[in-house]
């Protein structure tokens, strides 16, 4: 079990006798780790002959100079392209905390940091179409029900692909009307 069992329930992490495991995935050195050997691999796929657990000073030493250098390089590109071009005046923003201090969304959160008014979960809308006739039917599939078969409520079919019989004399009359007028 990956998730919090307890999440929903106003208990703290530290009083439940089991919270998931998700938290070690993201927690104490395991990212650091995944971060090495993700450097250790492209370093061997480069042509550098390091081994994350054979040499792991090796690898250590290699991912903070090839840092410190990308770090100095990205900067400098950067340096040179204000300096060529300017526009120094765009990269002033307020801090982010003030941006997002204002927002429409209203939300209520209780003490226990769970949400109790607003920003309510999105509704998953359904994969299938809703209210869509087909055949001329004037009801959904499934609107009717006799004797253990599904059918139409408009002509009482059970037929999925049937062409709906029920005669709309009205609908006619006014056709005919129409077509007179046009006459
Ligand atoms: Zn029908």
């Amino acid at each position: 079990m990956r998730e919090n069992p307890y999440k929903d329930t106003s208990k703290e992490a530290e009083q439940v006798d089991y919270a998931g495991e998700n938290f070690i995935r993201f927690s104490g050195d395991t990212s650091k780790h995944a971060q090495a050997q993700m450097f250790a691999w492209e370093a061997q796929h480069a042509g550098v002959d390091v081994h994350l657990l054979a040499e792991p000073t090796k690898a250590e030493k290699l991912k903070v100079a090839y840092v410190g250098k990308k770090e100095d390089i990205k900067s400098s590109i950067q340096e040179n392209i204000l300096e060529r071009y300017g526009g120094k005046e765009h990269l002033r923003f307020p801090p982010k905390a003030l941006l997002l201090a204002q927002t429409e969304q209203y939300a209520e959160y209780s003490r226990t940091g769970k949400i109790i008014k607003g920003a309510d979960k999105a509704v998953i809308s359904s994969r299938y179409e809703e209210d869509i006739y087909f055949n001329n039917h004037q009801s959904v599939w499934g609107s009717y029900w006799k004797d253990g078969q599904w059918g139409f409520r408009c002509c009482h079919l059970t037929l999925r692909n049937s062409y709906c019989t029920v005669e709309r004399s009205k609908d006619i009359e006014e056709g005919k009307k129409q077509v007179l007028r046009w006459l």
